[in-house]
């Protein structure tokens, strides 16, 4: 790649919108100057108005494939933990192949839907009945080929699953697919990461149900950097066994066990007390939010206004997939709030620009802002389509997050690379195609 100069009408920039703003992009993908009130010169003329690309920070990927299909009322007491046995034995049948031919097209959605890059949080790692592949990063190598194959920016993190509840309980044959134990989840992730010289690879903890305070120790003494991400309070049900065996709630249970900095994310915070929100907002980790999963899974609202009142990090994910656009996590985040509170215009009018910067450092990625020595992750947003068309810049993300569709997001750029262009990934049939034959064969 060479040295690339862009020049858009428009573009958000750390302190607000800029007009004439032109960038330019080194030959690795990063962005080396930004001017604004420039003239275009010889740069490339950018149609729309450029924000910096959302991290989605929180992906299963395999769970697209079931998006839509556990929506039919199944029992009196429909509830995430009978979805829960649903997508276990979904997540049984899926083959290398398959995962491949999923997270493909799903990664090709996110990026058609205004996300540049991705953390999966991976934890199908072996054979349905726990066999180990002969390449023990089997699984882990299809995420890495399906992010390169669409252009998606991927952080990894490949999940440590050790138990099937809390307290070291036996897992269930459910869960034979995901189980590790420290010393050989250790060698996976090192393995990937000398294998694949930058990639991100992170930490992950499945949650507190599945492993125990002498693994996150030992895992977190061999893991000096890199980001940190865990499931912590998504169901009431979980805060309330984590209160049973520990006395403590899930959340306030690991900022005592483990030192949980800006490295972390703590994914579905869901549930907090108001002392474990004040204390989870001034550690500078980041709650990692997934709205549209977190309402289809009836998990409950995360306590939004006060924690970004109290200088909170934040984040979006799409999780499950049941539905993949940044704009729709972000439309929930603020619907909750507003449902909650009985107010309109809840949470601050720099949302976009938090979520930005915040999945950013969930991922660990140098990106969500639209700044020099950041990755060229943008996201040009269609102005000649309505909704957007008389939109002045002030109103532009509110009009695109609250009134328009999808087809608005017009080109995207990953580490300096167009993935996306004119609304269409250059790959999107063919994985579109891979992606109908996988699901036709789970369904089978
Ligand atoms: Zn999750």
């Amino acid at each position: 790649m060479r040295t690339l100069a862009i020049h858009a009408d428009a573009a958000l920039l750390p302190r607000g919108w800029a007009r004439d703003v032109r960038i330019t992009i080194d030959a690795g993908g990063a962005i080396a100057e930004v001017l604004a009130d420039a003239p275009t010169g010889d740069a490339e003329p950018v149609a729309g108005a450029l924000i910096p690309g959302l991290a989605n920070l929180h992906s299963h990927a395999f769970q697209r494939a079931m998006a839509g299909l556990t929506e039919a009322r199944t029992a009196a007491t429909d509830s995430f933990w009978t979805w829960r046995e649903l997508m276990y034995r979904f997540a049984a049948r899926i083959t290398p192949e398959q995962l491949e031919a999923i997270a493909s097209h799903l990664y090709i959605e996110m990026l058609k839907a205004g996300y540049t890059a991705v953390a999966e949080f991976h934890y199908l790692h072996h054979a349905a009945d726990g066999a180990r592949y002969d390449d023990r990063a089997e699984m882990s190598e299809r995420i890495v080929a399906a992010a390169a194959h669409a252009g998606i920016a991927l952080t990894h993190l490949p999940v440590l699953y050790a138990y099937g509840g809390f307290g070291g309980k036996a897992a269930s044959a459910g869960q034979a697919r995901f189980l590790h134990g420290v010393e050989e989840y250790l060698a996976m992730t090192e393995a990937l990461r000398s294998r694949h010289r930058g990639l991100a690879v992170g930490t992950c903890f499945h949650s507190l149900r599945a492993v125990d305070a002498a693994m996150i120790e030992a895992v977190m003494a061999a893991s000096p950097r890199g980001p940190v991400h865990i499931h912590i309070a998504e169901q009431r049900q979980e805060v309330e066994e984590c209160l049973a065996w520990s006395g403590q709630r899930p959340v306030a249970w690991l900022l005592d066990h483990a030192k949980v900095d800006s490295r972390w994310c703590l994914v579905h915070a869901t549930h907090l007390d108001d002392g474990e929100r004040r204390a989870l907002a001034a550690s500078g980790a980041v709650a990692g939010l997934c709205p549209t999963t977190e309402a289809n899974l009836g998990d409950g609202l995360f306590p939004a206004e006060a924690y970004v009142a109290e200088g909170g990090t934040f984040g979006v994910g799409s999780d499950s997939h049941v539905e993949v656009d940044a704009r729709a996590e972000l439309r929930l985040l603020e619907y909750g709030q507003r449902l909650r509170h009985h107010r309109r215009a809840v949470l601050p009018p720099d949302l976009y620009a938090r979520a930005a910067t915040g999945g950013a450092q969930a991922l660990a990625r140098e990106a969500g802002q639209i700044a020099v020595g950041k990755r060229a992750d943008l996201v040009a947003l269609d102005r000649a389509r309505l909704p957007l068309a008389n939109v002045p810049d002030a109103q532009l993300l509110d009009a695109w997050i609250f009134a328009s569709g999808p087809a608005n997001v017009r080109d995207v750029m990953v580490d300096g690379v167009w993935q996306v262009r004119d609304g269409r990934h250059p790959r999107e049939e063919e994985c579109a195609r891979r992606f109908a034959a996988a699901q036709a064969a789970l369904l089978a």
